[in-house]
C-alpha cells in the first residue's frame, strides 16, 4: 500500500511539473506577444539626491497587467524571458521605450537620468551595444544620463565577455551601477575589474533603525564608494528615520517607498510637474 501511495504521488508531482512546464510555455509565448503588443508598461521610481531633496533621475522598473492572471512580477517576467530566449527581444523593448520616455523628459526640461536594468543574458548579447547606440542616436540624447544596471550575480556569468561589453559602454560614455550590491556573489576581485559609476546598497539591509550590523555594512558601503569616487544609492528606504540615519553617513542618492513608489509614466510626469527642478 504504502508503495502504491508512493507511486501515487509521484504520477500527481509528475503531472504538476508537466502542467508548470507547459504553462511557462504558454507565458512566454504570451510574452512574446505582449511585447509585440506593447502591452508591457514601464515604470518609473525617483532617485533623490539627500542632501537637496532634488530628484536626479529615475529606475524604470518593468509592469505587465496579464488579462487573466494579473500583475506578473519582473522577476518572473525574466526568468521567463531568460529561459526561453526572448530576453534579448525584451531588453531591446525596454532601452526603446525607456529612451523614448527619457527624451520627452528631457524635451521637458527635466535633465534627469534614466536607470536601465540589464539581465545577465544580455551582457553576452553582441547586439546589445548596437542596439543602445542606434536608439541613443535616434533620440539624441547624451549617454551620461544613461545608467545601466547590473547585478552582481549577472557580471559572473561569463565575466570577461561581460566585462567587456560594460568596458565599451562606460568608454561610449554610458553609466553603469552595481544593483544589489552586498548580495549575490560579491566578488570584489571582479569589481575592482570593472569600470562603474555607481553602487546601489540592497534594500534588505535598510532596517537601519533595527540592526547593528546592517548599518555599519551600509555605513562601511557609503564609504567605499566616496573612496572609490562613485555614487551610492541608498534602495528600499522606506522611513524618515532610515533617511536621516543615511543622511548622516553622508549617502549622496536614496530610492524608495518614502519618496514615492514606482509610477506609470504619465502618473511619474505628473509628479515631478510638482518638484523643484535640478537646476532651480
Ligand atoms: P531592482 O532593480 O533591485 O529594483 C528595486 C526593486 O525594489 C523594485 O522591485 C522596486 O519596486 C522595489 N522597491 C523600491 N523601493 C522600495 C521600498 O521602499 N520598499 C520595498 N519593499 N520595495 C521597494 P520590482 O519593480 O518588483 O523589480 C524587481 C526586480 O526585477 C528589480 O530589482 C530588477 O532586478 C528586476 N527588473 C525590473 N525591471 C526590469 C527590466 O526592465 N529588466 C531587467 N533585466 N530586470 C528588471
Ligand atoms: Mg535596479
Ligand atoms: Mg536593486
Ligand atoms: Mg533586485
Amino acid at each position: 500500500l504504502g508503495r502504491n501511495k508512493n507511486e501515487q504521488c509521484w504520477v500527481r508531482y509528475e503531472q504538476h511539473k508537466s502542467e508548470n512546464v507547459k504553462k511557462r510555455f504558454e507565458l512566454a509565448g504570451e510574452l512574446q506577444t505582449a511585447i509585440d503588443n506593447d502591452d508591457l508598461e514601464l515604470f518609473h521610481q525617483p532617485q533623490i539626491n539627500l542632501k537637496t531633496g532634488v530628484v536626479q533621475g529615475s529606475e524604470l522598473l518593468l509592469r505587465w497587467n496579464h488579462s487573466d492572471l494579473g500583475y506578473v512580477s519582473p522577476e518572473r517576467i525574466i526568468d521567463i524571458a531568460e529561459e526561453t530566449g526572448t530576453i534579448h527581444h525584451l531588453t531591446e523593448w525596454v532601452i526603446t521605450q525607456g529612451l523614448s520616455q527619457h527624451a520627452k523628459l528631457y524635451r521637458l526640461g527635466f535633465e534627469h537620468t534614466i536607470s536601465i536594468n540589464l539581465s545577465s543574458k544580455d551582457l553576452t548579447d553582441n547586439g546589445l551595444i548596437a542596439h543602445i547606440l542606434t536608439t541613443v542616436a535616434e533620440y539624441v540624447i547624451p549617454p551620461k544620463t544613461i545608467v545601466f544596471e547590473l547585478t552582481e550575480s549577472a557580471t559572473t556569468n561569463d565575466p570577461e565577455m561581460a566585462k567587456s561589453v560594460i568596458t565599451e559602454l562606460h568608454q561610449q560614455g554610458y553609466k553603469i551601477a552595481i544593483d544589489d550590491f552586498g548580495t549575490g556573489y560579491s566578488n570584489l576581485d571582479y569589481l575592482s575589474q570593472l569600470p562603474f559609476d555607481m553602487l546601489k546598497i540592497d534594500r534588505s539591509f535598510m532596517n537601519l533603525a533595527m540592526s547593528k550590523r546592517n548599518n555599519m555594512i551600509t555605513e562601511m558601503t557609503i564609504a567605499l564608494g566616496r573612496r572609490l569616487g562613485v555614487s551610492v544609492v541608498a534602495e528600499g528606504v522606506e522611513t524618515h528615520e532610515v533617511a536621516e540615519i543615511l543622511n548622516n553617513f553622508y549617502c549622496p542618492v536614496a530610492q524608495g517607498y518614502l519618496y514615492a513608489k514606482p509610477m506609470a509614466f504619465i502618473d511619474y510626469m505628473r509628479w515631478l510637474q510638482k518638484k523643484p527642478k535640478q537646476h532651480e
